[in-house]
């Protein structure tokens, strides 16, 4: 294990130390009365029934037999404590971990999220968090209990007889080799068996997500045949795990009875002294039964323990990379954000040298409104992403109100500009949870913002209004209406900057009718920027940038660059006809 997994492992531990240790000692107490009860059952045997003494043994025979029945139940007892606190040790690990990843994540930059796909991210919070639950819920805290039982066990039978101890330890090596191949064989089986788990989910969950499509290209025959095909690999995968898990138990109970028989062959033909009776045999076959489990438990666990760093490792890696987060709490916040924008010689791009913007410089003035236009690929949404400062520049300068906008605070950037995306999110909480967005903001702002969005029809025709909750992804809701909930969570926040990532689905006149009121509406007193795909709504603007590769090649407002008779406005005059 290297030295950084094992000062992770003592960091997620820390907290908890106290309950590990007291499983700890549960554990040992466990163990004791474990190796106590066939000691008991051998002092019955060997100084009562085996030397005819029951006159004598009555009181002895009792006093044992009740010590026995205390003896189970304390067992019992400890057993239950020890379950319970190893479970909370691990609850409580995963609890911290899930916690810990989820906020990195909502801290982490875009960059971090281009860089690792939201899959990766999944499997990460949900299933290697799990290999951790299962380290210390049941690989740690077993570990001591095992040991220590083992211990006790060679240690009592070498003192009773050195003789027999030896024998019966004969088919150890043999307990460990076959648990050893079997195990192996066991985890490739079940990490076949995950592998064709994995494809079957993802072949479910592509399917499920696109149905619609294959509805469409009537291609439900081929989906099919896939289907069976991925369903047959899994089946044929899990084949093997049927065996081996019949194999293993047969396998254990043959070798325990092997040494059980050499144990009885041993004592029976005197190759040990003529001290050892039937309670010591008694003894002993019970002690090497009950070596078994932490044997098998203990190279079971080396392929957790292994799976568990593993996992453990690539979290950290996750989390402890700093370079990855922003920073929200340095950073001036203005008194109040105007909303000049100003870019000046600005270089960007996403991948070393491979330039997206390239010298590129505007102004606009506070309450201004401003179209992006360009064709598709030129870096009109990311001149967007670079106003919410979701990358770095590596030229030039973005100024806000005069203040170089990496030196304003994060959290009060983004809180000033107000961005409604392509295809808005929706989450499936009700419609003023979707439009408060986790902020406290009371009803009256809410009603309000409902008002202005002109989204109170769409909304009241709902059946439990402003609480109805929506389905996934709004997928109930069309593209208009989702844009209508969008427009009322910026009426509520009421930025100062705002930016409207156009819609490209199409959208009925009517929603689109009201969506330009909202437009109106919002871009008053605000800097408005458009990233506009319908010329029909940029006409009225106060300056259109043309962007090409990365560069501004045209700027004005619409009559200024129609008559000028460059780029804009053969697309207009393209437009145009298509209109006539
Ligand atoms: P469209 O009209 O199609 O939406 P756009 O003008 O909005 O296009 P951008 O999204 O700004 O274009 O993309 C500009 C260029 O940057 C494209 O070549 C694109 O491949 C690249 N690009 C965009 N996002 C990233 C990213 N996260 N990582 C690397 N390259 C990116
Ligand atoms: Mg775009």
């Amino acid at each position: 294990m290297k030295n950084n997994t094992w000062n992770r492992i003592k960091k997620m531990v820390w907290p908890y130390r106290k309950t590990v240790v007291l499983v700890t000692i549960i554990a040992i107490l466990i163990d004791i009365i474990a190796l106590a009860k066939p000691y008991l059952i051998r002092l019955v045997i060997s100084e009562c029934l085996d030397k005819n003494v029951y006159g004598k043994g009555i009181v002895t025979v009792t006093t044992i037999s009740f010590t026995y029945i205390v003896f189970v139940i304390l067992e019992n007892i400890l057993d239950y404590f020890n379950r319970k606190k190893s479970y909370s040790i691990g609850e409580n690990i995963i609890f911290d971990l899930r916690n810990k990843l989820f906020k990195y994540m909502e801290k982490a930059n875009v960059k971090f999220h281009d860089k690792v796909p939201s899959g990766k991210l999944f499997v990460r919070i949900m299933s290697d968090t799990e290999d951790v639950y299962t380290l210390f819920s049941d690989v740690v805290t077993t570990f001591a209990k095992d040991i220590f039982i083992l211990i006790g066990i060679i240690t009592i039978m070498i003192y009773i007889s050195f003789k027999l101890a030896m024998l019966s330890l004969i088919v150890i090596p043999l307990i460990i080799i076959s648990s050893y191949i079997l195990t192996k064989l066991l985890n490739k089986a079940f990490t076949n068996v995950k592998n064709a788990r994995t494809k079957l989910n993802t072949f479910f969950a592509e399917s499920i997500y696109g149905v619609k499509l294959i509805k469409v290209f009537n291609r439900q025959k081929e989906k099919q045949e896939e289907c069976e095909k991925n369903t047959t690999e899994f089946l044929e995968a899990i084949k093997p795990m049927g065996y081996l898990q019949g194999l293993l138990p047969a396998t254990m109970s043959l070798i325990e009875n092997l040494g059980i028989s050499i144990i009885i062959w041993a004592v029976v033909s005197k190759v040990v002294g003529a001290e050892i009776d039937v309670g010591i045999v008694y003894m002993f076959t019970t002690y090497l039964k009950n070596m078994f489990d932490p044997i098998n438990r203990m190279i079971e666990n080396v392929e957790i323990v292994e799976e568990a760093v593993t996992s453990i490792d690539k979290i950290y890696e996750i989390i402890e990379d700093e370079d990855c987060l922003e920073n929200f709490e340095t950073g001036k916040c203005l008194d109040k954000i105007k909303g000049k924008i100003e870019f000046k010689n600005v270089w960007f791009a996403y991948e070393k040298d491979n330039w997206i913007l390239k010298d590129v410089s505007f102004t606009i003035e506070p309450g201004q409104s401003i179209a992006l236009v360009g064709k598709t690929g030129s870096g009109k949404n990311t001149i967007q992403n670079l106003i919410n400062r979701f990358y770095t520049i590596q030229q030039g300068e973005i100024i806000i109100d005069g203040v170089n906008i990496y030196d304003i605070n994060l959290e009060y950037l983004r809180k000033n500009i107000g961005t409604i995306l392509q295809d808005p999110f929706i989450y499936a909480k009700s419609i003023k949870d979707n439009i408060k967005l986790f902020n406290e903001i009371d009803d009256e702002t809410i009603k309000e913002a409902v008002e202005l969005s002109s989204a109170t029809n769409f909304i009241n025709s709902l059946d439990n209004g402003l609480d109805e909750i929506a389905k996934e992804r709004g997928n109930t809701f069309s593209a208009g209406q989702k844009q209508l909930l969008a427009f009322a969570r910026i009426f509520a926040l009421d930025p100062s900057i705002f930016i409207l990532d156009e819609a490209t689905a199409n959208i009925d006149t009517t929603t689109e009718e009201l969506i330009q009121k909202s437009v109106d509406k919002l871009s008053k007193n605000k800097t408005s920027i458009f990233i506009a795909h319908r010329l029909a709504t940029i006409v009225n603007v106060d300056k259109i940038i043309v962007l090409s590769n990365g560069e501004i090649i045209e700027q004005g407002n619409h009559e200024q660059l129609v008559k000028s008779g460059g780029y804009y406005s053969s697309l207009y005059s393209a437009y145009y006809n298509s209109l006539v």
